[in-house]
């Protein structure tokens, strides 16, 4: 059993191709979010990506909201829209969980069921794994969500 049950790999490839442009040329949650209690940066200087995250987490450890803003490829963009999506209303701890499911899944060799299931249509970014290159793409917002989280305080603003 598996949530796409019915589907072809080829009608699943297009599908995830078609969330990933979906995600870059509309992405979620993005802008700055003015009640962030963490946020972090991340840069990708091979490819020129840079964005800053932003969360919104209450006194339990709940990621009550999530934004990022900043510039980049279509894979670094969809990957930080798809991120903000899918770690609202989680614990920091899951929303950590999920960062070792997807960079582990993104750079492991290919076949690992169990985990791909796991990660639901955060599956749609395992295709760079055929591109290298790609991979630090969609994995930067992912880097920036474990630095946000694991600073204790908001950082100093210029503004
Ligand atoms: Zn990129």
């Amino acid at each position: 059993m598996n949530e796409f049950g019915g589907m072809s790999s080829d009608e699943l490839r297009d599908l995830y191709r078609e969330l990933i442009l979906d995600h870059a040329r509309k992405p979620r949650h993005f802008g700055k979010l003015e009640s962030a209690t963490h946020s972090a940066e991340g840069i990708n200087p091979l490819c020129g990506d840079k964005l800053r995250l932003y969360l919104q987490v209450d006194a339990a450890g709940n990621i009550r909201d999530a934004a990022f803003e900043g510039s980049g490829c279509a894979i670094s963009v969809a990957s930080a829209s798809l991120l903000t999506d899918s770690i609202i209303g989680l614990h920091e701890r899951d929303a950590l969980a999920k960062f070792e499911d997807v960079t582990s899944s993104l750079t492991a060799s290919a076949g690992d069921v169990q985990r791909s299931i796991k990660l639901g249509k955060l599956r749609a970014l395992e295709g760079v794994r055929q591109f290298p290159a790609r991979v630090k793409c969609a994995t930067l917002a992912w880097h920036a969500l474990r630095s946000a989280i694991n600073q204790q305080a908001t950082p100093a603003r210029t503004e």
